[in-house]
Parts: structure tokens; C-alpha cells; sequence
């Protein structure tokens, strides 16, 4: 079964693209949202015609056609700067089952008229970064009153080690995404967790303390990650990093961000509603990386979105509810 198995989870979530310092992951979790429970008192889950237009970028009726084509990703060279991720595609909709892990991925609503609303919690999570992009992230957040989880790389942790103090002293949460960002770490369980460990080094210098969160570069079941490695490779590491004490967190609400250079800002708000509007833990991935300005553009209606959705704000911890692709 493991081959369907893959073939589901990589159809399903869509890939890192390629250059090392960013994941073009698609659209895990981007399934049909659920008219009922209280996304139905939603603009955004109602979806009543003529369509909204974040909800057409989305792939919803009238939409664009989300292809699966996330296979035809390509690495190149790891770049001075990041680039955008282009041949990333988005992911296409709904994770099979056991994509996702516990309850995260395909939740029921709660029931109408059942009483007291269900919380719904969102985890923004946001990757590849600190960039010069993440004092915006850090100002909208501070004006929403909102604390955010970064899973941050070793270039951004040296080149924007105020921005990572500034995070902490804020009351975000840091993760670790590796130092190097690079696919080819999956070749070697050694080298992995050496990466890691340098990660963590960094961030206890800056901050005083180690984290106990990951998240693998193109998240856990990433086809690069097997490509360069093994089919077993990412099996084993997450038994390791499990091992030392770390969670690990994939997603089950993609931004699609990375999907391309510069994703229109309505594809990204769209996007996000549309995959959040059936779950009542979303675990949204967006990227802070270096030119992912309609990100920053984008994140005030997806926060607003998602409150009037009826979500309220976490930061992940290690006893978090985790989203996990590979299990
Ligand atoms: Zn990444």
C-alpha cells in the first residue's frame, strides 16, 4: 500500500518547489468546504452564486482548474537570493484519508444550533523566512493581536538576528526548518539532523532557548525530499527527530504562496478561506521569505477572513494538535 499511499499524500499536498530556500507546497487540505456548522453563517463557506472572487482563484465554481501536475517540479541550483518557486504548482483538492493526521485534516463542523460554538483555533505558520518582508508580518500581528509560529532557516536567522529576538520577545513561537533548506540533506540521516542541530544552535544563541518544533522543508512527504534521499529516508527521520524530543508539523491549509513567483493576493486569501472554512483546527502555511509581498498583502482579509469564519489564533506548541502527511 505504500505506493498508493504516496501517490495519494503527493497528489494531495502538493511539493516543495525547488529552490532551497523555499516550499512551493500546494493545496493540502484543499477540500470542498462544509455548508454547515458555523462556516455557514460565513460569506465564505455559504457560497452562494455568483461566486466571490477569492473563492473562484480558489478553483471553486467557475474557478480556475487546479492541476495535480505537482510532480513536474524541478530543483535548480540553490540561489543566492530566494527566488520565487516557479513550476511549484498548487495542490489540488482533499487529502485522502490518513493524509492527515488526528482530527486537524477533515473535521466535522460543529452542529448548528448545538449551543455554544466549537472553537475553531488557526496556527498561521509561516516559513523560509525571517526576510525583509517579516517586520510587515510582525506589525500586522502586533495590530491584530496575534501571535504566529515561524519555522525559520539558518539564512535569515543570520541575516535578520534582531528580527528573531524581536519574534520571541513578542511571543511568537520559533520552529525549526532546517539551516540550510536544501533537498539534499534527505540523502543523509546524518546530515539532516546535523542541519537541524545548527538550526537550533543559532536560535539558542539568539533566544535563549532551543525549539522543540520542526517542520521538514517541503513539509514531511515532500517528493524532492524522497527523491534526494530514499522512499525510506523520511520514514526514518521522523522516527529521529521524534527520537529528540521534537514535534514535527506539516499543514492541512496551504496559502499556495509558493505556488508561483508572486500569487495574486486574492488567490492567497481565497485559498485559505476556501480550505479552513470545513475544519475547526487549521494549520496554515505561508511564507515570509524574501519577495513574498502579496503574502503581506494578503494577510490582513486572511485574518479577517478567518475570524468572521469564527476561528481564533494559536501559536503551535509541542502538544499541539499536528497535522502529520506522513503516518
Ligand atoms: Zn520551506
Amino acid at each position: 500500500m505504500w505506493t498508493s499511499r504516496f501517490l495519494r499524500i503527493a497528489v494531495s499536498v502538493g511539493l516543495c518547489a525547488a529552490a532551497a530556500a523555499g516550499c512551493g507546497q500546494g493545496g493540502a487540505g484543499r477540500s470542498a468546504g462544509s455548508g454547515t456548522g458555523p462556516a455557514a453563517a460565513s460569506p465564505y463557506a455559504a457560497m452562494p452564486g455568483p461566486s466571490p472572487a477569492w473563492f473562484r482563484a480558489a478553483g471553486g465554481p467557475g474557478g480556475a482548474v487546479r492541476s495535480v501536475e505537482a510532480d513536474r517540479l524541478v530543483e535548480p541550483a540553490r540561489p543566492a537570493a530566494e527566488p520565487g518557486r516557479p513550476g511549484a504548482l498548487a495542490g489540488p483538492p482533499v487529502a485522502g484519508p490518513g493524509a492527515v493526521q488526528g482530527r486537524a485534516g477533515a473535521e466535522p463542523a460543529p452542529e448548528p444550533g448545538s449551543g455554544a460554538a466549537a472553537p475553531r483555533t488557526a496556527y498561521l505558520t509561516f516559513d523560509d523566512g525571517p526576510s525583509g518582508l517579516t517586520p510587515q508580518v510582525l506589525s500586522i500581528l502586533r495590530r491584530e493581536n496575534i501571535r504566529a509560529t515561524f519555522f525559520v532557516t539558518g539564512s535569515g536567522v543570520e541575516q535578520h538576528r534582531e528580527l528573531i529576538q524581536q519574534m520571541a520577545a513578542e511571543g511568537h513561537v520559533l520552529g525549526n526548518h532546517t539551516y540550510s533548506h536544501d533537498y539534499r540533506l534527505y540523502r543523509s540521516e546524518a546530515a539532516f539532523m546535523e542541519d537541524v542541530h545548527k538550526l537550533d544552535r543559532a536560535l539558542q544563541e539568539l533566544t535563549g532557548s532551543a525549539t522543540e518544533l520542526l517542520r521538514f522543508p517541503g513539509g514531511s512527504n515532500t517528493r524532492l525530499g524522497r527523491a534526494k534521499g530514499s522512499p525510506w529516508m523520511l520514514p526514518r527521520l521522523v522516527k529521529r527527530v521524534r527520537e529528540e524530543g521534537y514535534q514535527y508539523f506539516d499543514w492541512n491549509v496551504s496559502s499556495t504562496d509558493a505556488a508561483q513567483a508572486v500569487q495574486p493576493k486574492e488567490e492567497i486569501v481565497g485559498a485559505v478561506l476556501y480550505a479552513a472554512a470545513n475544519k475547526n483546527n487549521a494549520i496554515v502555511l505561508m511564507h515570509d521569505a524574501r519577495g513574498k509581498i502579496t503574502t503581506v498583502e494578503a494577510l490582513p482579509e486572511v485574518i479577517r477572513g478567518l475570524r468572521e469564519l469564527g476561528f481564533r489564533f494559536e501559536v503551535l506548541h509541542k502538544d499541539s494538535r499536528a497535522v502529520h502527511f506522513l503516518e
